[in-house]
């Protein structure tokens, strides 16, 4: 048994005024309770502002002033849930916090699942997920969505914890592990998974979001997908390079097609067959092109070396 950690929860936050004091008080209560069971020595609460419109900055200010656990980092533009994110974790990584828990600011995920993840994190466990038992409150589209997310990651090679989102705690040494990788795009869940160590999965119901709107509408969930896919795989470019062969095959048979048409002069009612191959293939080499594309953006993304995300002000940071 090590001695009782130092933990910090990262809490990304956009747009979140709604819940906001509610996220604050269920936090604190369980830091509260951990402390006093002897779990932690010490809980705080990190709030990062993802260049929020509304008035989330003004109440992480505000709810810092009144609670000595809440501490807040304001970025200077919305910069996405994973570079946020990523703008807690780097504070953290060069911190005096022992573990840090990630979690979303409208507490879906079950609080009490981070009781659970100190305790395997004094059993010695490093890297600990919280992983969904079953998606009962996601709406049927989102389920399947997500459902159809993993399976494909896994089919393309990504190495992805089923049904984990970014709720997980972390030992300080792996997450300065983490904050090693220069890569601009960020795909938490599978990059953390890549680091190796001791881990651990504590499993939980998902609940609903309590009040406000989910930042996560379907644009932003497929771009993440694609992201995710693209920054984990090279499969789909070698997927390409499959269907060109396959075409040249097919397009063996139909120069022998047409010859053979041609020499029995029956050549106008190829037009059909004509036209139709023409449009698919116009198409698959567009989608080619596309996925060919999808890489070279990333590249071009990481060569740029793009600073990811500017602090723009804290609040009660120590
Ligand atoms: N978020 C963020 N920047 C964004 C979008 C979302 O920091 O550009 C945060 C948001 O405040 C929340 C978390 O990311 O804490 C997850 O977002 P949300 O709950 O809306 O996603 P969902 O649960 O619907 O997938
Ligand atoms: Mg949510």
């Amino acid at each position: 048994m090590m001695k009782p950690a130092k933990l910090v929860i990262v809490v990304p936050c956009y747009n979140e005024e709604e819940v906001l004091h509610e996220t604050t008080s269920q936090l604190s209560a369980l830091l509260d309770g951990m402390e006093k069971d002897g779990k932690i020595s010490q809980g705080n609460l990190l709030y990062v502002d993802d260049g929020s419109k509304d008035a989330t900055w003004r109440l992480i200010e505000e709810l810092s002033g009144k609670n000595n656990r809440v501490m807040g980092l304001k970025l200077a533009h919305n910069v996405g849930h994973q570079q946020a994110l990523w703008a807690g974790l780097e504070w953290a990584a060069q911190s005096d916090f022992d573990a840090i828990v990630s979690i979303d600011a409208d507490l879906q995920d079950d609080v009490q699942a981070i009781v659970e993840m100190t305790d395997k994190f004094n059993q010695g466990y490093e890297i600990i997920y919280g992983v969904r038992k079953e998606r009962k409150t996601d709406t049927f589209f989102k389920k399947h969505t997500a459902q159809m997310f993993y399976k494909f990651m896994s089919s393309m090679g990504g190495d992805v914890v089923y049904n984990h989102a970014d709720f997980r705690l972390m030992s300080k040494r792996t997450l300065q592990s983490l904050v090693m990788h220069p890569e601009r795009n960020l795909f938490l869940r599978g990059m953390v998974r890549s680091l190796g160590y001791r881990q651990e999965y504590v499993y939980y119901d998902r609940k609903e979001r309590f009040a406000g709107e989910s930042k996560y509408p379907l644009s932003k969930m497929l771009s993440f997908a694609v992201d995710g896919i693209t920054s984990f795989s090279i499969k789909p470019l070698r997927f390409i390079t499959t269907c060109g062969v396959v075409f040249i095959l097919v397009a063996i048979g139909i120069i022998a097609y047409a010859l053979y048409s041609f020499i029995a002069g029956h050549v106008v009612p190829g037009w059909t067959s004509l036209l139709v191959s023409l449009w698919f293939i116009g198409g698959a080499i567009l989608t080619a092109i596309g996925v060919i594309g999808e890489y070279i953006g990333k590249i071009y993304k990481e060569v740029k070396r793009r600073p990811r995300y500017f602090i723009e002000k804290t609040s009660n940071i120590r």
